[in-house]
C-alpha cells in the first residue's frame, strides 16, 4: 500500500509498504485526510530516532473488522487515538492510556502511522465523527485534544491573564481554547500572516517589548523551538504557571533557578481526550478553517513537508483517498 517514509536521513519519500495486517479487535481504515504537524517535522528530522510511516492526525472510513462484534462500524467515518495503550494496566483501566508505560503511539513509536492509504488500528481507539463535521475539520481532532488538554491540567479564571507564545497551528488553537474560559488572551509570535489570522480570530496580540514586571498568570509555551521555554518563564508573574507544549529533537535549556525563585508551576502537557475535542468541532466553538494553509495529494508529500515546514504555514493536509 502506498504510504509516506521517512528513512530516516531528513527526507521524505512515497513509497509502498506492506499492507497492515489485522490483530484481534482492530479495524482496517482506508484513510481519506491526514493533517501534518510540528511532531512530524521533527520526526522527519530525527526526533526519537524515528524510521517508517509517520502520521497521527487523520479521518478516515472503517473498511473491516477482525471481531464480528464491531461489524457495525464497517463504513463509519472515524478519527483514532495517537496513543495505544496495553488495556491491561493501571493508567489504562483509568482511561489513561495516553500514559500507558507499554503505548505505541501512532506513527511515532512502534506503530506504523496514518499516512498510508490503509490503516489498521484497534477498534478501542477510534472515535466516529459526528455527520455534520465535514474530513477537513474533524482532521483537527487530534491537535484540538492537545489544546483542550491544558484545560484538564490547569485551572484558567475568567480573570486571568494569558499568553500564549506562539503562532502556529497549536498556538493558534490554545489561544482559541482558552479564550472560550472569557480569560485574557494574548498570542505572541514572530509570523505577520498568524498573527493576522489571530486577529480576525479575535485573539489580542503580544506586543513584543516586555513589560518591566511580568504580567501573565499563565504563560504556554507553543513556539516549537528550545529556546521558547526559557522566554516563557519571563513573561510568567510569580507564582504563575507555564505550560510546556514543545517537543522540541534536542535538549532545551533554561534558568531552572528563574522558575525556583518566582516560584513558577512548571506543566508538560501532550496529548488529550479525543471525544470533547470532536464535540468543540460539531459545535463550532474554535475556528479551524483559517488554520488549513494546503492540502496535497499523497504522490506529493515531500512538497507537503516542505510546505508545512515553511514559515507561517499552518495546518497542511495531506489527500490519501485518490
Ligand atoms: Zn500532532
Ligand atoms: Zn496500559
Amino acid at each position: 500500500v502506498q504510504a509516506v517514509v521517512l528513512p530516516g536521513d531528513g527526507r521524505v519519500v512515497v513509497s509502498e509498504v506492506s499492507d497492515p495486517v489485522l490483530g484481534p479487535g482492530e479495524a482496517l481504515l482506508d484513510v481519506r485526510l491526514g493533517g501534518i504537524c510540528g511532531t512530524d517535522l521533527q520526526l522527519a528530522r530525527g526526533y526519537m530516532g524515528f524510521r517508517g510511516v509517520p502520521g497521527h492526525e487523520f479521518v478516515g472510513t472503517v473498511r473491516s473488522v477482525s471481531s464480528p462484534a464491531d461489524r457495525v462500524l464497517v463504513g463509519a467515518r472515524v478519527v483514532g487515538e495517537i496513543n495505544l495503550g496495553c488495556q491491561d494496566c493501571g493508567w489504562c483501566a483509568k482511561g489513561l492510556s495516553r500514559h500507558c508505560p507499554r503505548r505505541r503511539v501512532l506513527g511515532i513509536l512502534e506503530r506504523q502511522g496514518a499516512f498510508a492509504r490503509r490503516l489498521a488500528l484497534p477498534v478501542s481507539a477510534l472515535h466516529v465523527v459526528p455527520g455534520t463535521l465535514a474530513d477537513e475539520d474533524a482532521v483537527f481532532a487530534e491537535p484540538l485534544a492537545a489544546a483542550l488538554e491544558i484545560l484538564d491540567q490547569v485551572p484558567v479564571e475568567p480573570s486571568a491573564s494569558v499568553l500564549v507564545m506562539g503562532d502556529g497551528r497549536l498556538g493558534l488553537l490554545i489561544a482559541q481554547v482558552i479564550s472560550s474560559r472569557g480569560a485574557r488572551v494574548m498570542v505572541s509570535g514572530r509570523h505577520d500572516s498568524c498573527l493576522e489570522i489571530a486577529s480576525r480570530l479575535g485573539l489580542a496580540i503580544q506586543p513584543a517589548p516586555r513589560p518591566p514586571e511580568p504580567v501573565h498568570d499563565l504563560v504556554v509555551e507553543a513556539t516549537g523551538s528550545a529556546s521558547g521555554l526559557d522566554e516563557a518563564q519571563r513573561w510568567c508573574r510569580p507564582r504563575g504557571t507555564v505550560v510546556m507544549k514543545s517537543t522540541c529533537a534536542g535538549p532545551t535549556s533554561f534558568d531552572a533557578s528563574h522558575a525556583v525563585v518566582q516560584e513558577l508551576t512548571l506543566v508538560g502537557s501532550r496529548c488529550g481526550r479525543m471525544e470533547p475535542a470532536l464535540e468543540w468541532l460539531a459545535a463550532g466553538r474554535v475556528q479551524v478553517a483559517p488554520l488549513r494553509t494546503a492540502e496535497y495529494p499523497l504522490e506529493e508529500a515531500p512538497d507537503a513537508f516542505a510546505h508545512a515546514a515553511r514559515p507561517g504555514a499552518l495546518k497542511v493536509l495531506l489527500r490519501m483517498a485518490p
